[in-house]
């Protein structure tokens, strides 16, 4: 007798415009993301494997692959780039993995709004590239840029480069609508409206397969980038204050510590070692951040456009840091927080004295509802799983809120509860719950959620 799997492959393979993709080597490399930066999430997943991949050509293909889950009750698990840190995108129950580059187009700019509509499995360096004909630029980017999807950083990101203006993308107002294909005996393209489209953003992927986005974007400017030394972390944060405080355009506002600038690439960190300030602004922001360096007797060097760098700064920021240092050592894992508001250097202090340089610390400048504040990404050793969850409790008594990257969940990489309208969202357009299973904690409670 024919089992469930061949069947699968079977149907799969009469479905026009689909690509089917069975080779092992091929379906084991799309089956992963980069979860390995959390030793805990690795030990965890590395045994996780599609049955197949797939990759849709257009709707009609897309709608089928649904239905054939459905009616086969298949785990299905959507795919962008595959740059998530906590294997937001491996398949816990096997199943289908379906990718969305085929649907990579830009379909249209609204030059009255700004807004722009775009299909999923779009990169986003190549939708940058693409709004720079309207003028335009993405407001928010992960440093992954070049190789995730807008989908991806959508379903499966929080923010990034533009964080400092523009907050993170479940802030109202980044993300307006979208598109997405349910998955039930009847699977249909969903036009979303904003307020419909808040319960996928964020969501891992679990009630909805996005299709296409409405998204809004920024101005196109010329962003500059800079390096700031200082002798003194306290300095540097100050610093960091002041910029985000002025009147002035940043795109990014980052600090490294100069343990972790010892560990950067040759070309950045060939001049002195110090803790140092990486900041994008725009040339009327560079004359006040040179006021202020001046002021402060502090150093600063205009790198140039960062467009027209050979290295850019992007590559050294937010988790690209991350992968900086685990270029040099494997061993280097991470924690992600939003520091304790005006008590930044107090609390970095605070974990000095109990974890010394085993704690380094890397600061990301962020807008919170509209207030500026810091973020860390600090670097450490793995040691034991004990070990990293005290840390992050010594960092949570001293005011820090946690994002935990080294867990599977929705809710547990965020803050911990339960967001009643992404799970009511799965019982609509995912009532088998065959979405990315085991990614999203709450539908483990969904009867009181059914109305
Ligand atoms: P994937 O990893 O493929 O998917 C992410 C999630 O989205 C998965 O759950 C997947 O199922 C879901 N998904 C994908 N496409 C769809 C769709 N069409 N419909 C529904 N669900 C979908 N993240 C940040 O937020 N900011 C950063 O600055 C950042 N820096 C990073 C640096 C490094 C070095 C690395 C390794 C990762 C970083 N990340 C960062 C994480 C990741 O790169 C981003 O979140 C990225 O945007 C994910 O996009 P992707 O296309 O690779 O998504």
């Amino acid at each position: 007798m024919i089992n469930k799997i061949e069947k699968l492959k079977n149907d799969l393979n009469n479905i026009p415009n689909l690509e089917v993709i069975n080779n092992y080597s091929d379906v084991k490399r799309l089956s992963r993301d980069f979860y390995n930066y959390s030793p805990i999430l690795q030990k965890k997943l590395d045994g996780c494997i599609a049955d197949v991949v797939v990759r849709p050509k257009n709707i009609d293909s897309l709608i089928a692959v649904s239905k054939i889950c459905w009616d086969l009750s298949i785990p299905l698990t959507i795919r962008g780039g595959g740059t998530g840190n906590y294997g937001q995108a491996v398949p816990l129950c096997n199943g289908v993995v379906l990718q969305m580059n085929y649907f990579n187009k830009l379909e249209k700019y609204y030059p009255d709004s700004g807004f722009v509509k775009v299909q999923s499995g779009c990169l986003m360096g190549d939708l940058n590239q693409e709004l720079g004909k309207f003028g335009r630029e993405l407001r928010l980017f992960p440093s992954t840029w070049k190789t995730a999807s807008i989908g991806g950083f959508i379903a499966g990101g929080s923010g990034g480069i533009g964080s400092i203006k523009w907050g993170f993308l479940r802030d109202p107002g980044n993300l307006i609508g979208l598109e997405a294909v349910n998955v039930n005996s009847n699977p249909k393209l969903l036009k979303l409206n904003t307020e419909e489209s808040e319960p996928l953003n964020h969501a891992y992927g679990t009630n909805g397969i996005i299709t296409s986005l409405i998204i809004s974007t920024d101005v196109k400017q010329d962003w500059y980038s800079i390096v700031i030394d200082s002798e003194d972390l306290q300095m540097a944060i100050n610093i960091l204050k002041l910029c985000t405080s002025a009147a002035i355009e940043l795109k990014l506002g980052t600090i490294l510590e100069d343990e972790i600038v010892d560990k950067m690439p040759t070309w950045f960190k060939r001049k002195k070692l110090c803790h140092k300030l990486l900041i994008q602004s725009n040339l009327g922001g560079l004359k006040t951040i040179e006021l202020i360096c001046r002021k402060n007797n502090l150093k600063i060097e205009n790198l140039g456009k960062e467009k027209e760098l050979d290295h850019g700064i992007s590559d050294l920021v937010w988790n690209h840091t991350t992968l900086q240092m685990r270029a040099k050592d494997k061993n280097w894992t991470y924690l992600q927080m939003l520091l304790p508001l005006n008590e930044e250097f107090k609390f970095v202090k605070s974990l000095r004295h109990k974890y010394g340089k085993t704690l380094l610390w890397h600061f990301e400048a962020v807008s919170q509802q509209g207030i500026p504040r810091l973020a860390a990404l600090p670097l450490l050793h793995f040691n034991d799983e004990k070990h990293l969850n005290q840390i992050m409790e010594d960092c949570k008594s001293h005011g820090a809120v946690i994002f935990n990257p080294h867990v599977l969940t929705v809710e547990g990489g965020g803050l911990g509860v339960t967001d009643a309208d992404q799970v009511k969202a799965k019982l609509n357009y995912d009532p088998k719950g065959l979405l990315n299973p085991g990614k999203l904690e709450g539908w483990a409670e969904k009867e009181k959620f059914i109305n």
